[in-house]
């Protein structure tokens, strides 16, 4: 998808665009590190063509003196990010030195760059802004961000010459994991070992979605993609990375994938980083495996301490359980392949479709046996049920008063399908219809 970021000096006006390309949209993002406090990421849309917006302000150092390496990582972070970029400049002070500089960093990347001169709310300031002709370029644009003129044309240009809109998922059909989790618990090593593993029959494919590296693994009985964030393999390169940025990445990642695999810590234990990934993935519905790695670093290694770790991270979770959890060395590779099949597991029970007849079947006597509390003397019979057919498993449940069934009663809705069809690993949905 397309990535559109907003650079320029402190004080442009970028967060007013932002705030106004968001306006009819939320933000999307709900993960970790202040991201939706601040809303500096989220979606948008022009036409009917969705894009994603950075603003890359948000993370402005106001004093002079660190400001000019501040906004330089901020546009090489931008460059390497986006897929459009809009160069935000200010009439007001005409062309400034810090200008040229940015200009010149966004001039060597190759991106499509969009001059965009703020504050123009007359005709005076329209013929001020030929100022910035003097950048060698032969377009701009000029808006006023506060009344919001200019942006339809902006966006008219962006939106025309995006370089992905025709973009089309090469791994169509085959099932996508990624490995989620705080920085340093070992995503990288595991990563690479799956490759060394069986180096020779991996396909790297880089660059299919902006920001991730695909890996075709067609090995250990298995076909799969491992969406691997670019953000793994790039540490070397941007090494201050923002942790804006690799939130970013994961959220898009998770998007991307049928599977996550969480990967936790052993020696630190479940932490509210860990929560907020597991909720990411629980929202959108995505299959999740739980491996908790540096197994290698705890000496006890008693059946006792893996139920302790175990019971502690469901206790945490809340309802949804019924995960699996493993416990691995990335650096040993002990366990890895079980991580992977596990993956592969939970990607069947995600994918998999319980036929209508064998549904009423199991679950109308189920029913029978324990019917919802009667209310107000009035009783729940529930008739017939069905399986949507959508992505993740949902249930539908015909009955006759709906409104009287609760959420225990939904909870064992759908413990009672976890039973008898077996979705471990996978979220549920079960909702209650008047037929
Ligand atoms: P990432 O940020 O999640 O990609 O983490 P890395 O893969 O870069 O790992 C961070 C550090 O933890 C590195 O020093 C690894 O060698 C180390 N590490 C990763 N997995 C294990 C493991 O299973 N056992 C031990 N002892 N160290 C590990």
């Amino acid at each position: 998808s397309n990535i559109v970021a907003i650079v320029g000096r402190p004080n442009v006006g970028k967060s007013t665009l932002f705030n106004r390309l968001l306006e009819r949209r939320e933000a999307i993002v709900d993960a970790t590190s202040g991201v939706t406090r601040d809303r500096h990421y989220g979606k948008s849309d022009w036409n009917g063509v969705e894009f994603t917006v950075i603003d890359t302000g948000g993370y402005e150092v106001n004093t002079e003196d660190v400001f000019q390496e501040e906004i330089s990582k901020q546009v090489q972070l931008a460059i390497d990010e986006a897929t459009s970029i809009i160069f935000m400049l200010n009439v007001d002070e005409g062309l400034t030195d810090t200008d040229q500089e940015i200009f010149e960093m966004l001039r060597r990347s190759n991106k499509p760059i969009y001059i965009t001169i703020n504050k123009v709310d007359s005709a005076k300031e329209e013929l001020a802004a030929t100022e910035f002709y003097q950048l060698g370029i032969d377009r701009y644009f000029t808006m006023s961000s506060a009344s919001g003129s200019g942006t339809g044309e902006l966006l008219d240009a962006i939106v025309k010459e995006f370089p992905t809109t025709d973009y089309k998922d090469p791994f169509e059909g085959l099932p996508k994991i990624t490995i989620a989790g705080r920085p340093n618990v070992g995503k990288s090593t595991l990563t690479n070992a799956l490759l060394d593993v069986e180096r020779n029959i991996v396909t790297d494919i880089a660059g299919t979605t902006r920001d991730s590296i695909q890996t075709l693994y067609n090995k250990f009985g298995y076909e799969f993609v491992l969406v691997d964030t670019a953000g793994m393999r790039r540490k070397a390169k941007v090494k201050e990375d923002l942790e804006f940025y690799s939130v970013m990445r994961s959220v898009r990642s998770i998007e991307y994938s049928d599977v996550v695999i969480i990967m936790v810590d052993a020696t630190l234990g479940w932490e509210s980083q860990d929560m907020n990934i597991f909720g990411l993935a629980q929202k959108n519905r995505k299959g999740i495996v739980i491996v908790v790695n540096k197994w290698d670093l705890v000496e006890d290694k008693s059946t006792n301490t893996t139920r302790d770790f175990e019971n502690q991270i469901k206790e945490r979770i809340g309802q949804f359980t019924d995960i699996p959890i493993l416990f691995v060395s990335a650096l040993t590779k002990q366990r890895i392949l079980k991580a992977v099949e596990m993956a592969m597991e939970v990607y069947e029970n995600r994918a998999k479709k319980i036929k209508t007849s064998k549904l009423n079947e199991v679950m109308l006597p189920v029913f029978e046996h324990t019917p919802p509390p009667a209310t107000k003397g009035k009783f729940v019979k529930i008739k017939y049920c069905v399986q949507l057919p959508t992505p993740s498993p949902q249930f539908v449940f015909f009955c006759n008063l709906p409104q009287y069934v609760k959420e225990p009663y939904k909870r064992f809705a759908e413990n009672q399908l976890r039973k008898h069809f077996g979705f471990t690993g996978v979220p549920i949905e079960v909702y209650f219809r008047q037929k």
